[in-house]
């Protein structure tokens, strides 16, 4: 089965408080989440106290309310972020959530992944990441237009091909990007096809960007079986069925050479099929009914179900705190390669390392949505586009450099995959951090 970057995969789109320094145990908060990880990995490097304080807070942050005009007469008042979390390797960079449950934690923790995924990729980017909290879903066409312009009226003095690059994330698409570009170029006056990455190709967007954030992760899965010979051929699920997992079930065959996609889900439903779905089919399904619920040939069954089965590979692909220490216990996938953000809670990260399951973790796993941004960033800013092919040979270098740059972390110290990326990440902008004289 062949994919390319067609009309039709353009309408993919990914519609799919203070902080003490000791959370409890069972937080689900990201940012305590992504604090504690972080602080896990200060102690083992031994970094010194000014670098580990500097390091686990973001660097700047912005907070503020925008004014959209709506289609009824009234105005309402929406309340965006973005936080620039470190730029000691580079410009930030991270994508735009538009999610009812945003807070300015969840951005928090994102930009701190970030920081460490763009670390761990070796690009030449920090970390950053932004949103609004709404639901899209029920806003129209020109209410998102005007939400996407305000947005970038607040914030495009903060931003720039050399300071801080937006891109998409859960619910927004690149169709929000063109518009934010068009804001900034009629703000600053000039053309800036670098201020945002994941943009309509016709305006400055990369080819292969579109389904650049699974092919890294199934590129990862590939040399995860290869190393721990897994069956490259053997059956897969996924939870979350935006654009990362509707790419996900469209490459993973492609690049592993066989498979056999057994679960599904989005909000609407959990479905299996053990004789297996076809990927095609079941995108097109989703994309012409906007749900999977009623997937012709499919049993429906609990999300915890899904998690449960016994599969070669999991993707866990929708958002954050979905493996928990209640449901680690039963999972039996051989490979879970996260390109959700976040999906897996430290309590539920030591059931799997003790039952031997072989995590792709998150900042790794997904980081091939902003390395293509980043390829994206380079072709605008010198004004020269890449074919396809070159865009896919160079993805495929950096994913597999990074993967085994964190294998080979994780064989040295004996850590777990997680900490490895955490350990091969946090290094990098420690190291930075000093050389800058930053303390
Ligand atoms: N939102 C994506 C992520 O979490 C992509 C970020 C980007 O392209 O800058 O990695």
């Amino acid at each position: 089965m062949g994919v390319s970057p067609s009309a039709s995969d353009q309408r993919l789109t990914t519609m799919s408080q203070a902080i003490d320094s000791r959370p409890a145990p069972s937080e689900a908060n990201p940012f305590h989440i992504a604090q504690r990880q972080f602080d896990e990995a200060a102690e083992y490097l031994d970094l010194e106290p000014a670098l580990r304080e500097l390091l686990r807070w973001p660097r700047r942050e912005y907070k503020f309310t925008i004014p959209v005009r709506m289609d009824g007469g009234g105005t309402r008042v929406f309340h965006g972020y973005r936080v620039q979390y470190n730029d000691a390797l580079g410009p930030t960079k991270g994508g735009l959530r538009w999610h009812p449950e945003e807070t300015l934690d969840t951005v928090r923790a994102l930009a701190a992944w970030m920081t460490w995924k763009t670390a761990v990729m070796d690009i030449p980017l920090g970390g950053g990441k932004g949103g609004v909290t709404c639901n899209p879903k029920e806003l129209s066409e020109g209410e998102r237009e005007r939400l996407a312009r305000g947005w970038m009226r607040v914030m495009a003095r903060e931003l720039g091909e050399h300071r801080d690059v937006p891109a998409p994330d859960v619910y927004t698409n690149p169709r929000i990007m063109a518009w934010m570009m068009d804001e900034y170029e009629v703000i600053t006056g000039r053309s800036h096809p670098a201020v945002i990455t994941g943009k309509p190709l016709v305006v400055g967007g990369s080819v292969g960007r579109d389904d650049a954030t699974a092919r890294g992760g199934v590129l990862c899965v590939r040399e995860a079986c290869r190393r721990t010979k897994v069956n490259p051929r053997g059956t897969y699920a996924i939870q979350g069925f935006g654009n990362a997992g509707q790419y996900a079930a469209l490459l993973h065959e492609d690049i592993l050479g066989g498979g056999k996609l057994v679960a599904v889900s989005d909000t609407s439903a959990a479905l299996h099929n053990p004789d297996g779905f076809d990927p095609r089919e079941t995108v097109d399904y989703k994309l012409r009914n906007g749900h999977l619920a009623g997937l012709p040939g499919s049993r429906e069954i609990s999300s915890d179900e899904l998690l449960a089965l016994d599969v070669d590979v999991l993707y866990p692909s929708a958002l954050e705190n979905v493996i928990t220490e209640t449901n680690a216990g039963d999972i039996k996938a051989r490979i879970i390669c996260e390109l959700a953000n976040g999906p897996t809670t430290p309590e539920a990260d030591e059931i799997l390392n003790r039952a031997g399951v072989h995590v792709i973790p998150d900042f790794l796993a997904n980081a091939g949505g902003v390395t293509v941004s980043y390829f994206e960033q380079v072709q605008g800013t010198y004004n020269y586009y890449w074919t396809l092919d070159k865009v896919h040979r160079e993805l495929e270098a950096n994913m597999v450099n990074a993967y085994r740059a964190v294998c080979k972390m994780h064989d040295e110290q004996q850590v777990h995959m997680r900490m490895a990326a955490y350990l091969v990440a946090v290094a990098r902008v420690a190291e930075a951090v000093k050389i800058r004289g930053w303390v």
